[in-house]
């Protein structure tokens, strides 16, 4: 039987819609496939819809209406993508839509939008509807619905305006307006035969015609855009007919694929060591089915050429791979290795390309020109085919987690995209994650090991600064230890890396008189002093203002700056070094595309002495010329109220210091810190991975906490402190009512977010927690349920948060 009717997800999603079912008119019918884009009738508008099933019945108890058009002759979204996407909107209790969307990425949609004209003026009676009328008279056209409303001062003149429309006074049309991304296409000439006798005699009397043939000619593709023989022989078209008529060439449209903005560097082939060769050898017996493996490799063990050699084996198979890292940015590396060995084969996706570029990057992968894509985490749903291969490289990393819209973890999704392709997936990490590392102690995963750097070179030597009864801030936070090594290496020609995890000058201007400290008026936070710029911000809402010149609790001029940010760092590098050059890394250096990036290379080139920065630096890079690192203050993050404060610690040190002596000379790391005692500063200084990871399981396994138990968090937020407050009770109270059916669902809270306030918003959190994922999923999904409406009464807005990374 033909279909007759279509499922679709409306794009961007529709609030409180899922999906919507159309009848499929058969003049369509033949273009109609699942992934395809078409436009659909929504209430009184147009929109962009995703395809997502086809239907040989027609939904029961509804009458459909016909769909538009069809956008795509061929699908954008590939099945596998789609049953991918299906799980992701069930497991992360989200909406296919969202989704979907999600995966294609912005501005890929039309919508159609109401647009008034003008009728007759007298018919308006109320002073809103004078006010339309007027409107539209001084602009003299016709106008878009929101613009009208901007004019007029209104809010919301929907109803108003369908009054005016029943009056007779104004004329409501539905105009389309196109997608902000679509393709893009050129125009390219190509010779199609070279017949000099007869190009002579077309262009006899013209010999500027005569030299285009000619440069045709002599190309070695023969072909060239019209463009490029515009800016040599000038308007090109009356010059190219007679050759066309001719049948010497031809004229045709072709598109355009904007390309990605990843580097390529030399690409470096090397001779696998034993450790490496067995990994290797591991994962490509399992090639073709699913398998998850750990890669956990020390600092400088040659990761990434396991990885690309998997990735060449994947190809040889004729299947795809996909490769994962943290932050583009700061993982760059990686990437420009891949491009250097495979070359156009690569396809780059990420957030920061820019949405014409991600877009074409896109339907190369969806079309299997490229087969190699590699990405941030939203590029686990690229749209391939033929997936032969997973890696998710550093996959303890915290921003494999998107904390807002679908709340998914792009590590986890890459584990499950793997088991539906059929192929192993291998997360690869000097520190894996808790969850990981457990996964594989069970033999869940296969346990691959690389536990010495690369030809023997040795790990770097940490020794701690105690600072206990010392004030860091007063010597500018580098100790006399740290400092004369830091001369010294800099006499030896090292590179030095410094790393202090927070930006600004000082991180809070406090008044000695009474005490008090500047807040933000939106955030429960204090402000960050900015001296360079002489101002004070909030690192979480960005509001910014200027430094008060007296204290605004007791008006006393007492206020002065405290606690280290990385500007005053800097300071106090070019005091000890004014010889040395010296930049500064974290997100104020940073704003401008691309500028990580670069600084990076540069750094690795060793371009300049000494870097200072802030996590950023952390990440895998690989600068053969650093030979000392310094952590300023390296217990700073363990008093956060977060449950993985101590695991996010040592795995921010041991990353750190794997940066030192990655190249022929050894390298020396000193930690200063309050807590030498700490398990994870102690366990760090010694690489003792293992039994960091012992004792902090044991730890949680007392507390209940992942990966003993799975979470949900669910989260309240709302501008009124009493509305979230209240609506976190509630939900709090059916937490408890499920409980009593499912024994092993425990609550906890609720309790003010650790935020307690963020962007002028109270937020209010409830802790779900059980042994099974499927326990805690039926809770919240059901006290979201019962709650939407409430909430949306209240103006309330609820999150749900399942696997929860960040806590506050
Ligand atoms: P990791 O990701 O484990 O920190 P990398 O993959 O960045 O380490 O490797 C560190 C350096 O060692 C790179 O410059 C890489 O080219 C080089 N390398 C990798 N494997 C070998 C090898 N078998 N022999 C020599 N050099 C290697
Ligand atoms: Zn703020």
């Amino acid at each position: 039987m033909s279909p007759g009717w279509v499922t679709v997800v409306p794009l961007p999603p529709v609030p409180g819609i899922d999906t919507l079912s159309y009848s499929l008119p058969a003049s369509l019918a033949e273009r109609v496939q699942p992934g395809v884009r078409v436009l659909v009738p929504l209430g009184r508008r147009k929109v962009t819809a995703l395809v997502t099933a086809l239907e040989t019945q027609a939904p029961a108890g509804i009458k459909c209406r016909d769909l538009s058009e069809v956008t795509d002759d061929k699908p954008v979204f590939p099945p596998e993508l789609l049953k991918l996407s299906r799980w992701m909107a069930d497991y992360y209790l989200s909406s296919l839509g969202e989704v979907v969307s999600l995966a294609l990425g912005k501005g890929l949609t039309s919508s159609s939008i109401a647009t008034v004209s003008l009728l007759d003026a007298d018919k308006a009676s109320t002073p809103t509807q004078r006010a339309v009328v007027e409107a539209l008279r001084s602009s003299g056209e016709a106008m878009e619905l929101p613009s009208l409303e901007r004019a007029t001062g209104s809010r919301s003149l929907r109803a108003v305006v369908s009054t005016l429309e029943k009056h007779g006074a104004v004329k409501v049309e539905q105009l389309l307006q196109s997608a902000k991304v679509s393709e893009q296409y050129r125009t390219v000439v190509r010779l199609l035969k070279a017949d000099d006798e007869m190009a002579e005699q077309l262009c006899s009397r013209a010999p500027v015609r005569l030299q285009l043939y000619q440069h045709l000619r002599d190309t070695p593709a023969r072909r060239a855009t019209l463009a490029e023989l515009a800016e040599l022989f000038g308007s090109p078209r009356d010059k190219l007919s007679p050759l066309e008529k001719a049948g010497l060439v031809e004229v045709s449209r072709e598109e355009l694929c904007r390309e990605h903005d990843a580097e390529s560097e030399v690409d470096k082939r090397v001779e696998l060591n034993d450790e490496q060769a067995a990994a290797v050898a591991a994962v490509s017996e399992s090639l073709g089915s699913y398998r998850s493996f750990l890669l956990e490799g020390v600092t400088a063990s040659g990761k990434t050429e396991v990885y690309l050699q998997l990735v060449a084996a994947t190809l040889a198979l004729g299947r795809s791979a996909l490769v994962l890292v943290p932050e583009i940015s700061l993982t760059h590396q990686l990437v420009s290795r891949l491009v250097a060995r495979f070359g156009p084969t690569v396809a780059v996706l990420h957030s920061e390309l820019g949405a014409g570029r991600r877009w074409d990057q896109w339907r190369r992968v969806a079309r299997g020109e490229a087969r190699i894509v590699v990405g941030a985490r939203s590029a686990v749903l690229a749209p391939i085919a033929e997936l032969g291969l997973v890696v998710v490289d550093e996959e303890h990393d915290g921003s494999y987690k998107q904390e807002d819209g679908v709340r998914y973890n792009g590590r986890d999704v890459a584990i499950v995209r793997a088991s539906m392709a059929g192929c192993p997936v291998v997360l690869g990490s000097a520190t894996p994650s808790v969850e990981t590392w457990r996964n594989a102690n069970e033999q869940r995963y296969g346990h691959l090991r690389l536990p010495h750097r690369i030809l023997k070179r040795p790990m770097p030597v940490i020794e701690t600064v105690d600072l206990r009864g010392r004030d860091l801030e007063k010597m500018g936070g580098i100790s006399d230890r740290l400092g004369y090594l830091m001369k010294r290496n800099a006499e030896e020609g090292g590179q030095t890396l410094l790393f202090l995890n927070r930006r600004g000058y000082a991180s809070q201007l406090q008044c000695w008189a009474c005490g008090e400290a500047v807040n933000c008026s939106n955030c429960s936070v204090r402000l960050t002093l900015h001296r360079d710029r002489h101002e004070l911000r909030c690192h979480h809402c960005d509001t910014i203002k200027p430094p008060p010149s007296c204290c605004p609790s007791c008006g006393a001029d007492g206020l002065s700056g405290q606690g280290l940010g990385t500007q005053r760092l800097q300071d106090a590098v070019s005091l000890l070094l004014p010889e040395a050059s010296v930049e500064r890394m974290d997100r104020d250096t940073t704003s401008r595309r691309g500028a990580g990036q670069s600084m990076l290379s540069r750094w690795r080139r060793g371009e300049f002495d000494v870097l200072i920065g802030t996590q950023m630096i952390a990440k895998g890079h690989d600068a053969p010329g650093v030979t000392l690192v310094g952590v300023v203050h390296a217990d700073m993050t363990l008093g956060l109220p977060d449950f993985r404060a101590s695991e996010r610690t040592f795995q921010l040190l041991s990353q750190v210091a794997g940066r030192a002596g990655r190249g022929e000379k050894p390298g020396r790391v000193v930690l200063q810190t309050y807590q030498p005692d700490h398990p994870a500063v102690l366990l760090a200084l010694e690489h003792r991975y293992t039994d960091f990871i012992e004792s902090e399981l044991a730890e949680r396994e007392e507390l209940g906490y992942p990966p003993w138990s799975r979470m949900v968090m669910l989260r309240f937020e709302s501008p009124e402190q009493g509305a979230a407050s209240l609506m976190a009770e509630r939900a709090a109270g059916l937490a408890v009512s499920a409980a009593r059916e499912m024994s092993e669902l425990e609550v906890r809270g609720p309790a003010p977010a650790p935020l307690e306030r963020l962007r002028g918003r109270w937020r209010f959190v409830l802790q779900l927690r059980a042994p099974s994922a499927a326990t805690t999923a039926a809770a919240a999904g059901w006290i979201r349920d019962v709650l939407k409406d409430p909430c949306r009464q209240d103006n309330v807005r609820m999150s749900v948060d399942v696997d929860p990374v960040s806590m506050l």
